[in-house]
């Protein structure tokens, strides 16, 4: 299926320069949006995924059917000040100044087997920080999967000097 196609670029947004990958045009057509599920999915189908980790807020829309259809437990990563309960933060840097992202304490156990799971990888900035607070609940990072990869932008690379294969990450 030609996703390409039916991704929506928008030139000068959020900012001038930058050209916007809409990924609100795939999810809205049920037969793309069946497609990437069932994609991913079959990827990590015998990986004994425990715990899909979604990254705020294209991953959940991604990251919550595919935990429904590989049978695992759906986790929330998200940005300051949203999660209710006791929780780990972790900061990172963006192209201009710094960010933060939250999961709750108790939302993996030690050793679980968890895919990692946003819409797009750029520089690797978001995911990297988003593995982090996931390793640090003491969880295993089995996998990630993102719809688009902007390869020119080094994300796998970032990923890869974390320790992870790069064929565990599926774009
Ligand atoms: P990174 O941290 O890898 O540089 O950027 C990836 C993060 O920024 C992801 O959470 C992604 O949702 C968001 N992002 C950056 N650029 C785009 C874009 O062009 N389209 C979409 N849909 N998300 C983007």
């Amino acid at each position: 299926m030609d996703l390409k196609a039916l991704i929506r670029e928008i030139p000068d947004f959020p900012r001038p320069g930058v050209s916007f990958k809409d990924i609100t045009t795939v999810m809205r057509d049920p037969a793309a949006l069946a497609y990437i599920i069932r994609s991913m999915a079959r990827r990590f189908r015998d990986e004994r995924i425990e715990m899909v980790v979604g990254v705020e807020s294209r991953g959940f829309a991604l990251g919550s059917p595919l935990a429904y259809e590989l049978g695992a437990g759906f986790v929330l990563i998200r940005k300051p000040g949203k999660l209710p309960a006791d929780k780990i933060r972790v900061e990172y840097e963006l192209e201009y100044g710094m960010d933060a992202l939250e999961i709750h304490k108790d939302a993996l156990a030690p050793g679980q087997r968890v895919l990692m799971v946003d819409d797009l990888l750029a520089t690797g900035g978001t995911m990297g920080a988003a593995a982090r607070l996931v390793q640090q609940l003491g969880a295993q990072i089995v996998g990630f999967a993102f719809l688009i990869e902007l390869a020119y932008l080094g994300g796998r690379q970032r990923l890869e000097a974390m320790g992870f294969d790069s064929d565990r990450i599926l774009a």
